[in-house]
């Protein structure tokens, strides 16, 4: 446990209807009694997980806010730490004099994330477990939400301490023929471990396969739209957002600055910018657009290449479907609400051979939910995840698994290569280790550092 006691505002700051300055160490509750006044003065007695009424005052005793008081008495706390909650009016002054007060009470400001340090250091969550608090917070789409709460309740954890678990067995299994070594190592006892080890592998290949699809409910695909002025790529957008944010406009080269909105496409967050006309121009601002352009299309993870069918093929059109080069791209052959249609399917096909062809209108809406489908199978490439699977989200994750199958392909080398047990054993070790540093029961306090300071303070 640690010796002093933190505080932090834990709400945004901003005008809201409440903000809550939370309290966490052995302090906590002496503190609270120097700056709340409830009616009933010996609130504390009322026992932990209570809620109370009163105010907040200063030295002089001058009422600062009223305030609803929680009080939690350690261990069945986030921090297992006491911990005091003040709930006052969310304004930043008002949040700013409790925190003073509770700051001159003897508290110290806490660090970002030092709440869930703390939580983790106690033994509350373990490491994943606190590190997906901060995703649970950014999350974008429900299935992201839900992935980080799965994440939240231990299951990706369970499933290393499993993982830990045999890596642990295989060792003393080791350990045990090193010890006879004049026994040898028995022809079984090496297909054995070989056995379990290639087990061990491919499930952690496994999860390796399914972080990729984590990683995209976790952030998002970059996705661009593309396409000459005027082919309609504000409407599209807007049709996808249902709303009208974008700048529609009939005169070309209008759409100067890259708008970018987050779309949730069946709980995959499309992080979707809409560019100015890719086109040689002379017009300077436009240029800008232009150039932008070539960059988002660098970035980008997917591309969304709109033709005019009203208007055939042009020159400009085939430069741009010849930048999309190797990206994963689907082509749209928009305004098919039109009485003539001037493109060829097949033409644009031969082009960029690979990419989907979809007809659709932004303006009428036709041929979007097909996009959709197109777009989610792209990007999941059929992978999409059942309920049931854990899924890693994080690329910290990610490279301690692969550090871990790495260190297992090691070790089936090695056994298979007859080398010395102990030099398997080793290998076996590090990749137990690498486990560990998802869960945290083998992480560096430099590990730790880094991880808690991506958090926002108050958490
Ligand atoms: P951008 O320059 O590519 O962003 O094109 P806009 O979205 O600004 O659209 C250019 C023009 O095409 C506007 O007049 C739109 O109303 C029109 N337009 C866009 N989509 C469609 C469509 O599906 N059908 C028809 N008929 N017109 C469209
Ligand atoms: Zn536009």
């Amino acid at each position: 446990m640690y010796e002093d006691t933190i505080a932090a505002i834990a709400t945004p700051l901003g005008e809201g209807g409440i903000g809550i300055v939370r309290v966490s160490g052995p302090e906590a509750v002496e503190i609270a009694k120097l700056i709340f006044r409830a009616k009933n003065k010996n609130w504390t007695a009322a026992g932990s997980h209570h809620l109370f009424y009163g105010h907040i005052v200063d030295r002089e005793g001058v009422v600062v806010d009223e305030a609803l008081l929680s009080y939690m008495q350690a261990p069945y706390t986030y921090t297992r730490e006491d911990i005091v909650e003040i709930n006052c009016h969310g304004g930043i002054v008002p949040l700013r004099r409790v925190l003073e007060l509770v700051l001159g009470c003897g508290a110290r400001l806490a660090e970002p994330g030092e709440f869930s340090k703390r939580a983790f250091l106690n033994g509350r969550l373990d490491l994943a477990q606190a590190e997906s608090v901060i995703d649970i917070i950014r999350a974008r789409t429900d299935a992201g939400l839900k992935l980080a709460v799965s994440q939240l309740r231990g299951e990706l954890s369970r499933h290393i301490f499993s993982l830990q678990h045999k890596l642990l067995g295989l060792l003393a299994q080791l350990e045990a023929v090193v010890d006879f070594p004049e026994e040898g190592l028995e022809e079984s006892a090496a297909a054995e471990i070989m056995v379990i080890s290639k087990d061990l592998l491919s499930e952690i290949e496994q999860l390796i396969k399914g972080a990729e699809t984590g990683k995209i409910y976790r952030e998002g695909i970059s996705t661009v739209i593309i396409g000459r002025p005027n082919v309609g790529k504000s409407s599209l957008l807007n049709a996808m957002l249902r709303e009208d944010r974008a700048i529609v406009t009939e005169i070309p080269g209008t759409t100067r600055d890259i708008i970018e909105e987050i779309l949730n496409i069946r709980g995959i967050p499309l992080k979707i910018i809409d560019t100015a006309g890719l086109r040689e121009t002379e017009d300077e601002v436009e240029k800008i657009g232009v150039a932008r352009t070539r960059d988002s299309i660098g970035r980008a993870d997917l591309i969304l290449l709109v033709l005019d069918a009203a208007r055939g093929l042009a020159g400009g059109d085939r430069s741009i479907i010849e930048s999309i080069g190797e990206k994963k791209s689907i082509i749209l052959l928009n305004k098919v609400d039109v009485a003539e249609i001037k493109i060829e399917q097949g033409e644009v096909e031969s082009l960029a051979p690979g990419s989907p062809v979809l007809w659709i209108s932004a303006e009428q809406g036709t041929g979007l939910s097909e996009l959709e489908d197109t777009i989610v199978d792209m990007v999941l490439g059929g992978r999409a995840p059942s309920s049931d699977t854990v899924l890693v989200a994080s690329l910290r994750h990610k490279q301690a698994l692969e550090k871990a199958a790495s260190h297992l392909a090691e070790a089936i080398n090695g056994i298979h290569g007859k080398l010395p047990l102990d030099m398997v054993s080793i290998d076996l070790r590090s990749a137990w280790e690498n486990l560990g540093e998802i869960t945290g029961s083998t992480s560096t306090e430099d590990l730790l550092d880094r991880i808690f300071a991506d958090f926002c303070i108050g958490k």
